[in-house]
């Protein structure tokens, strides 16, 4: 007989696979009906606040990108799989002081919008060891005072001051944003679309060959932003249900 306690452990790993499953589905038709490849869309599981067992029913049928948002909540996590093929992204904002727990936990941080940060996190890389680490600059492009994020008509002179600094460990990939609060698809496209044209500017006027990477779209609003060319996609509800 099945242990009741194992039945639902059972049941949530049958569902989030499902759900995971039936999402991969709806990714790959709605970039096929855009022109695009799939494989150009990266997938993030978004696991904060789920426990480890989350992650894990997730990685068993091979996915390997997840997010997270608080160090506190991450590292519950990150230590238990830790020899595992997982790259962990860091989505959240993060105050300085905690910079070093990023290097060695984290191959990716979303949310760099000071320069304070920055420099932290550099010299984080430094003493730990780890290599360098792949930067995602946060624009709040809905300029929504309750928002974290560089204000779009800052991004250029904020770029300029950060490339100034040469930093050896830090890797600018691109730019992620947090839509706006509306089910308006028009309304949500303008913005992605948005911050489409800051990444081309920033990538041309800085000559950053690598500077490719648009973290847009989350449960409520992906698919607005996979039609305006995001790169990479933050899912968490879709995947593993409601949040308490
Ligand atoms: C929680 C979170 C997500 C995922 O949100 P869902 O609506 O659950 O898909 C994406 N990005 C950031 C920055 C988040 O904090």
């Amino acid at each position: 007989m099945t242990h009741p306690e194992n039945k639902v452990h059972n049941d949530l790993t049958k569902q989030i696979q499902q759900n995971l499953a039936g999402l991969k589905d709806c990714i790959s038709a709605i970039s096929r009906n855009a022109g695009r490849s799939n494989e150009d869309i990266k997938l993030i599981a978004v696991s904060k606040t789920q426990p480890v067992e989350a992650v894990r029913a997730a990685l068993e049928i091979g996915h390997r990108d997840f997010g997270e948002n608080t160090i506190q909540d991450a590292l519950t996590k990150i230590p238990q799989t830790r020899n595992l093929p997982i790259t962990w992204h860091f989505i959240g904002h993060l105050q300085s002081r905690k910079a070093k727990e990023i290097p060695g936990n984290f191959q990716w941080l979303h949310s760099l919008d000071n320069l304070s940060l920055a420099g932290k996190l550099d010299n984080a890389c430094r003493q730990e060891g780890s290599g360098s680490l792949n930067i995602l600059l946060q624009v709040n492009i809905t300029q929504d005072p309750n928002k974290f994020g560089i204000e779009p008509g800052q991004l250029d002179h904020f770029m300029e001051q950060l490339l100034e600094q040469d930093f050896s460990y830090l890797i600018f990939r691109g730019l992620m944003t947090i839509g706006p609060y509306t089910d308006d698809e028009a309304d949500q496209r303008r913005y992605f679309s948005g911050l489409r044209e800051l990444r081309d500017q920033c990538r041309n006027r800085f000559g950053l060959t690598q500077f490719t990477e648009l973290s847009m779209g989350m449960s409520n609003d992906y698919p607005a932003a996979i039609r305006e060319g995001a790169t990479m996609i933050r899912i968490g509800s879709a995947i593993f249900g409601e949040r308490q």
